[in-house]
């Protein structure tokens, strides 16, 4: 029995089959790496917002056909592109996934190849930015394409790569990202996913991969307060109500319910008001105050509870002024939940293409991914990748989102192992 499963461990740690596999990838990967380089570079230079990736799917689809793909869907969900690539082998499908869009940032890196790209984003002039690195994930997963297409042959199944739009969220009034992308039917059709893989890059070692089982990263939803009062003179207060201070109230109230009111020993979660708006001039108590925020949770029934916590007591507090709270929770991305059976089983392909030959387990990470959205349909790997710049030191990098944040184009040929690796892991163990 002992030996019995020791050989099978064995067997399952490192089959000789794999090996040539492997090797292949790493060789491919090797020869790709300079057109993924050039393609990140012309993503990066040539930014597009969420659902607007009109440009950015053009470029995906003329490289997909350059590689001989001839199954490529187009205006999937707005601007998404999908390609199947069929292996010489029979067998079941595998998706691959990457984000497309960019960010209503203007970019101050000073990079050769850093975005001029300007829009109109919320009836402002702004620059726009891949300050979230989807210009990497893009690249990385046409690297995959072009990986595994040169060994298309050996693939026992299909690959097929999902090229995302607005993972950040839609515009306003309009629906968009993975939510749209399963509406319309991406994970169904004639070669359903068994399984969906993904990558995200974030300013930390570059090459170094990161991961963790269950919740990965958080739900995000969306929080807006509305406080009415009654209009007065700034010196006669008590001739109406205060929303301001009914407001200041609320807001130090919202925040002991993280602090005091759930059990965060199980799992992190954080309220954050990020605007609030009311009044226009010092000697006028105005009749309204809104706030908006973002609720961040990791476990489904903290995430009701901080729900139902938030708005008692913001109505209530605002009782207690003669004030009337109206709160609005708009509930955004689920969390990402990893798979635990398929990151055991992709632990092994994960440690072998992180740069130092071992992959980090690390805490769940409190950012949010539309990628729930297919992994909480069919089984889902979700990891980071680093990207930080090789002289920068642990916590020195512009994190996502910042006009600064760089991607170390050292990084990209570990995202193309992983994905290639876990793609071609997945279809032979089945
Ligand atoms: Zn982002
Ligand atoms: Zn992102």
């Amino acid at each position: 029995m002992r030996l019995i499963a020791t050989l099978t461990v064995l067997f399952l740690g490192s089959p000789l089959w794999a090996a040539a596999w492997r090797a292949d990838i790493d060789a491919a990967t090797e020869r790709a790496n300079g057109t993924v380089v050039e393609l990140r570079h012309y993503f990066h230079a040539n930014p597009e917002l969420g659902n607007r990736e009109f440009n950015t799917a053009k470029k995906i689809a003329a490289r997909l056909r350059e590689l001989g793909f001839d199954d490529i869907e187009e205006g999937v969900a707005h601007t998404g592109v999908v390609a199947i690539l069929k292996g010489g082998l029979p067998g079941p499908t595998v998706a691959l996934r990457a984000d497309m869009d960019g960010l209503p940032v203007t970019e101050q890196t000073g990079l050769p190849f850093a975005s001029k790209v300007t829009t109109e984003w919320q009836g402002e002039e702004t620059g726009v930015m891949h300050a979230c690195g989807h210009d990497a994930h893009m690249a990385i997963l046409l690297g995959a394409a072009d990986v595994l297409a040169s060994m298309r042959d050996q693939i026992p199944g299909n690959v097929k790569f999902i090229c995302q739009p607005a993972d950040e969220g839609p515009p306003e009034g309009e629906e968009g990202g993975a939510e749209l992308m399963k509406k319309e039917g991406v994970l169904g059709g004639e070669n359903v996913p068994g399984a969906i893989f993904g990558l995200h890059v974030f300013p930390e070692v570059a090459g170094v991969i990161f991961y963790k089982s269950e919740g990965f990263l958080a739900a995000a939803d969306g929080l807006s307060i509305r406080v009415r009062g009654v209009q007065t003179h700034g010196s006669m207060p008590w001739r109406g109500v205060d929303p301001i201070a009914a407001s200041a109230q609320i807001i130090n109230s919202l925040q002991t319910i993280v602090s005091r009111q759930v059990d965060i020993s199980q799992a992190p979660a954080v309220v954050t008001i990020g605007s609030i708006e009311g009044g226009n001039r010092g000697n006028i108590i105005p009749d309204e105050v809104r706030m908006t925020g973002t609720i961040r949770t990791l476990d489904l029934a903290m995430r009701e509870q901080v729900h139902a916590r938030i708005i008692k007591t913001a109505e209530l507090v605002a009782e207690s002024f003669g004030a009337v709270a109206e709160v609005e929770i708009d509930e955004g991305y689920p969390v990402t939940m990893n798979n635990t059976a398929l990151t055991a089983q992709m632990a092994e392909e994960l440690d072998r293409v992180s740069r130092g030959g071992k992959a980090i387990v690390v805490k769940p990470i409190m950012g949010a991914e539309d990628f729930s959205f297919f992994a909480n349909e069919i089984p889902g790997l979700f990891f980071g990748l680093g990207v930080a710049a090789d002289d920068n030191a642990q916590g020195e990098s512009a994190p996502n989102h910042s006009p600064y944040f760089y991607v170390n184009d050292a990084a990209l040929p570990h995202g193309v192992r992983a994905l290639s690796s876990l793609a071609l892991a997945w279809l032979h163990a089945q």
